[in-house]
């Protein structure tokens, strides 16, 4: 039978409503048998996330200010859930076990664990599954940093006798049975471990958006979604910053080749986006499938004439910059010339200082910085060396009387980065989305 993973976010399973629909979800496909569950998230836009409760009651406590009200407002949104479902559950002890952690020393990351323990438990009644604490199979070092080959052979262990299961996310333990946490969102990840642990057909990770939109929502209206997504182009969009799945979630199922499918819970019925290794053949008409950016970036041009000869120039560049452990996004080297397009907010502090020793050391004949500028990636690895892709992105652009500051694209496949003024930025990202929209 398939094996499929499912795991729900926060906003999925933020209210009694929320466990009905998953309910139906879960039970209109028999390969939906292990389930991973995150805490109650918000309900509506003011509303505050269990985890973020859990939180504030942990400060509180540490600072020996009370905790009371806090621990009522954790205690009420589970408790709708229980009277609302009618399930038979010992929520007030389980509050009492949390009041009397958060009154002696109490770990950070075990409070903020029982946000997702508790929510996996009230799953797992609903849905009739047997309940799984990640304390047993998610495994941590003693620096608290996840061991995920150990994670996945032990929850290989725990899982695959199970006909079905919810597993709590976002935390497992250490050698010495400390709880501990991932990073915030991190339920992704342990719904990856668990994909990878049990080999599954697939692994849907079911939110509040039907997948991937192909730009910013908030600069393009309406953007459409992106049916298929290689990793690697993932990885693209999240560094750019689109958000929809953490980032540490890709390696575990993208190492035995395992899909993705990000869907949504409030619309069932949309095939969201499926995110794999290689993209289906047929299925995209167009190389690129989407576009994003970050604006605050810096642009340092060091020009020196035979800088090309083989004095290592550009090496010696590069580790001024290694030397002050500064990153940048992309260098770009030319006959005589290197450009470094450097974050401002990492640039500023040393700005005059680097200049300093840019000046000693290579004795450039032009140094120049420019600020105050956008980079734009346009994403899509599919077929780009056979299209005109990129020549249309830059043909859009200049249709748009757009300034291009730069203009970087490795071989091969399209990873196309460009470089704008800031108060250009939403306007170019129209203006590519539209070379987008006419195809997808
Ligand atoms: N509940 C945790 C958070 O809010 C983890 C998660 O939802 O994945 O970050």
């Amino acid at each position: 039978m398939r094996k499929v993973v499912a795991k729900f976010g926060g906003t999925s399973l933020a209210d009694a409503g929320q466990f009905r629909k998953i309910k139906q979800i879960v039970k209109a496909d028999a390969g939906r048998r292990f389930i991973v569950a995150s805490a109650p998230g918000k309900r509506f836009s003011e509303d505050v996330k269990v985890t973020d409760l859990l939180l504030r009651a942990f400060g509180q406590a540490v600072a020996g200010q009370p905790f009371e009200a806090t621990l009522a407002l954790i205690d009420g949104r589970y408790r709708s859930i229980v009277e609302e479902l009618g399930l038979d559950f010992p929520l007030s002890e389980e509050i009492a076990k949390l009041r009397a952690h958060l009154m002696d020393a109490p770990s950070r990351d075990y409070v903020l664990s029982r946000g997702e323990y508790l929510n996996a438990k009230l799953l797992a009644q609903y849905l009739g599954y047997t309940f799984v604490d990640p304390e047993w199979c998610v495994c941590f070092d003693s620096e608290g940093r996840l061991d995920a080959a150990l994670s996945r052979r032990t929850m290989g262990a725990a899982l695959r006798p199970l006909e079905n299961a919810v597993i709590a996310g976002f935390y497992g333990a250490d050698m010495d049975g400390n709880v501990r946490t991932l990073s915030r969102g991190g339920s992704d990840v342990t719904g990856s471990l668990a994909a990878a642990a049990i080999d599954a057909d697939l692994y849907e990770n079911w939110t509040d958006v039907s997948g991937l939109l192909a730009a910013d929502p908030r600069i393009v209206p309406e953007p459409k979604t992106v049916p298929f997504v290689s990793y690697r182009e993932l990885r693209t969009l999240s560094y750019m910053g689109a958000s929809v799945l953490h980032t540490d979630a890709v390696l575990p199922v993208s190492d035995m080749d395992i899909p993705i499918n990000i869907r949504n819970t409030d619309r069932p019925e949309d095939a969201g986006t499926t995110i794999l290794r290689r993209l289906p053949k047929g299925e995209t008409k167009y190389p690129i499938i989407g576009v994003a950016g970050r604006v605050g970036m810096s642009v340092i041009q060091v020009e020196k004439v035979m800088a090309s000869d083989g004095s290592g120039f550009t090496a010696v560049m590069l580790d001024i910059l290694k030397n002050r452990q500064l990153p940048f996004e992309t260098c770009l080297t030319g006959i005589d010339t290197v450009t470094l397009v450097i974050r401002s907010d990492l640039l500023a502090p040393c700005k005059d200082d680097l200049f300093d020793e840019i000046r000693a050391t290579l004795k450039p004949d032009y140094l120049g910085l420019t600020e105050r500028l956008s980079m734009i990636a346009v994403i899509g690895e599919k077929d780009t060396e056979s299209s005109d892709a990129n020549l249309r992105v830059l043909q859009a652009l200049l249709n748009a009387g757009m300034p291009i500051n730069t203009i970087n694209q490795g071989a091969g496949k399209l990873n196309l980065l460009i470089g704008v003024p800031e108060e250009k930025y939403e306007e170019a990202i129209r203006a590519i989305y539209r070379t987008i929209d006419e195809s997808l």
